[in-house]
């Protein structure tokens, strides 16, 4: 059975912490950081523990193409 893993990175320089990536993942695997940037901008950034599925949503939503998707695929054996 094949089983999908995730991981996002997001370009700083292009988010303009609008938050869409925050609102449509269904893991709630992102967040915006603590402190604002030399914008006044709160970035979105991985959550901790973010148990990403690598299901592109914050990729398709993010108005400025700042979120690339890694996923890796694992092939597990049936148990006996
Ligand atoms: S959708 Fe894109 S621009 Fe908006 S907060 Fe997420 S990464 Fe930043
Ligand atoms: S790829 Fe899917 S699960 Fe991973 S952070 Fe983006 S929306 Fe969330």
């Amino acid at each position: 059975m094949s089983k999908a893993k995730g991981q996002i990175a997001i370009n700083p320089a292009r988010c303009k912490g609008c938050g869409l990536c925050i609102w449509v993942c269904p893991q709630k695997s992102i967040k915006t950081v603590d402190e604002a940037d030399r914008r006044g901008i709160r970035i979105a950034c991985c959550a901790e523990n973010a148990p990403c599925t690598g299901c592109g949503f914050c990729y398709m939503v993010c108005p400025d193409t700042a979120i690339a998707v890694y996923k890796e695929s694992t092939t597990e054996e049936p148990a006996d």
